[in-house]
């Protein structure tokens, strides 16, 4: 039995070494082929990396050519464009030469069109177009490009209508220069594509996205070159048969812009009905303007002649703010209680600017626009409203500039600026440090009340609001007068922000009941 025993017994362990080996076997043939394999996706990698890089240096060394050439050409150009306007206002230019110089100045734009084309596509492509976002007073966006487009549209004979669908937002993110390119973009090529009937611009907005169609009722575009046209340099019949053919590099540069900013551009036309360019983008809403890309620093006042300006308001407070917040920038302000003085004053003198309230008894705001515009058609008017029912209306009408209530002195500025013209002087806002609490001023507590009222004179910029208040706070608790000495400093240089942290953190809050 043992012997059966131990006979099994080493069998066993026989064949289980055997296929040990076996199996160690197997795994090292396997581990072999992966590890071949392996190499050989190494070295397919380290091939894909070097083409990659050496496409990478070759677009990059496309881009640096190009952007490099296109300024080389803009010098030239620049002569060129230059001295064909000076001959072309030349009087002692001989008349049959004046279209040579036509010629000249037409194809001179057209090349600078081509380069300005050609630099935009290399930087995007390149990965170097960087988007500038701003905050955007948006209705005053549209209204710059309906402002632009209606007078070409009309010079042609075609109608132009702009259609606001939906409530509009006040101020939107955006890189504007981009926007305003695509767009001017679209509505040139209807214009320019169209030979009767109308362009129209349709813009809506829900859910911070903002679809713009683009439609007109010229030849249409064949369904084979719908994609095609979105290609550099390639046109459809209605580019070919164009006498004043444009760079061809137009839709191109937008498309890519629209991918850029993250939105879709989309094409739909019949022959001989029309074409329909919609652009749809992400634009997400602004609540209030946080700071003024265009009015840099603090605003001391402007330059050139001072400019006078009537605000029409039914409410002597609102006046007064206005004129306070005006009076001490260099503006002569005059003031009209209604619609009816409105128009009385400036049929006595005609202000630069009026600053329209839309709510008021007897004539409103609109109405007296309207009057004012019968009269004066050239007269800038900006509505100064508190109801966003009243924005609504605003956009809906499409040209107006108009600023919210409570008034905003960079917004108020801002559109100041636009109206007017006006070059500002200003200080640079400077890196300042935010004034530390000192031992006086500790542990000085400010009642709710005192404190709301600062917070909201401060919230509206206005100063001497601000100042005024101080001065009464300070005249009924002298204790307070190392706080509110703190806040005039901030208040008077403007540190408004400052301002407003140092008062959140001397409020005395309410104590829980007992
Ligand atoms: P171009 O400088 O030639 O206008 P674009 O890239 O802007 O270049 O447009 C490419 C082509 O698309 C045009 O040549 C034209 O054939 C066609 N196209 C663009 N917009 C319209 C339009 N609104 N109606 C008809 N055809 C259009």
């Amino acid at each position: 039995m043992l012997l059966l025993i131990a006979g099994v017994a080493s069998w066993w362990l026989v064949l289980a070494r055997e296929s040990r080996r076996v199996a160690q076997e197997e795994s090292d043939r396997q581990t072999a082929l992966l590890l071949r394999e392996i190499d050989a996706h190494n070295a397919t990698d380290a091939q894909l990396q070097r083409a990659k890089e050496a496409a990478e240096a070759a677009n990059l060394a496309k881009s640096r050519f190009l952007t490099g050439m296109s300024h080389e050409l803009r010098a030239p150009l620049n002569g060129i464009l230059g001295y064909a306007q000076v001959l072309q206002r030349d009087p002692a230019m001989p008349l049959g030469r004046r279209e040579a110089v036509e010629v000249i100045l037409r194809s001179g734009r057209h090349l600078l069109g081509l380069i300005d084309g050609l630099l935009d596509i290399s930087r995007i492509e390149a990965g170097k177009l960087r988007l500038e976002r701003t905050e955007c007073v948006f209705p005053a966006f549209l209204d710059q490009i309906v402002r632009l487009m209606r007078p070409q549209a009309e010079d042609k004979g075609l109608r132009f209508e702009c259609v606001v669908q939906s409530r509009l937002p006040d101020i939107v993110h955006v890189d504007e220069k981009r926007l305003r390119q695509v767009l001017i973009n679209l509505l040139s090529n209807a214009v320019k594509y169209t030979d009767s009937g109308r362009v129209r611009l349709r813009v809506r907005y829900a859910r911070e996205l903002m679809q713009f169609d683009v439609e007109d009722t010229g030849p249409g575009i064949p369904a084979e070159d719908l994609e095609r046209i979105f290609l550099p340099f390639e046109r459809s019949w209605a580019g070919e048969r164009q006498a004043d053919t444009g760079t061809g590099l137009g839709l191109t540069v937008c498309r890519m812009l629209t991918h850029v900013m993250g939105g879709e551009l989309q094409v739909q036309s019949t022959v001989g009905e029309g074409s329909h360019f919609g652009l749809k983008l992400f634009l997400p809403e602004v609540r209030m303007l946080s700071g003024d890309p265009h009015v840099p620093g603090v605003v001391l006042g402007y330059r050139g002649a001072p400019r006078r300006l009537l605000v029409v308001d039914d409410q002597v407070a609102h006046r007064r703010l206005l004129r306070d917040m005006l009076e001490p920038l260099g503006f002569h302000v005059d003031e009209a209680l209604d619609g009816e003085a409105c128009l009385a004053a400036v049929a006595a003198q005609v202000p630069d600017l009026v600053l329209l309230d839309v709510t008021m008894p007897g004539l409103d705001g609109w109405a007296v626009r309207a009057a004012l515009y019968a009269r004066q058609p050239q007269l800038p008017v900006i509505m100064v409203s508190a109801t966003v029912a009243t924005l609504d209306a605003a956009a809906v009408a499409g040209t107006t500039r108009f600023v919210a209530k409570p008034v905003m002195l960079p917004e108020l500025l801002l559109r100041i600026g636009q109206c007017l013209n006006v070059e500002w002087i200003t200080e640079p806002a400077g890196e300042l440090a935010p004034l530390q609490d000192t031992p006086a001023t500790l542990d000085i507590v400010l009642e709710r009340d005192d404190a709301d009222a600062l917070l909201e004179l401060g919230a509206m910029g206005y100063v001497k609001g601000v100042l005024v208040k101080l001065d009464e706070i300070q005249a009924r608790l002298p204790r307070a007068a190392p706080l509110t000495a703190h806040l005039r400093t901030l208040a008077a240089g403007f540190r408004l922000k400052e301002y407003q942290q140092v008062l959140k953190r001397h409020v005395r809050h309410a104590q829980a009941p007992e």
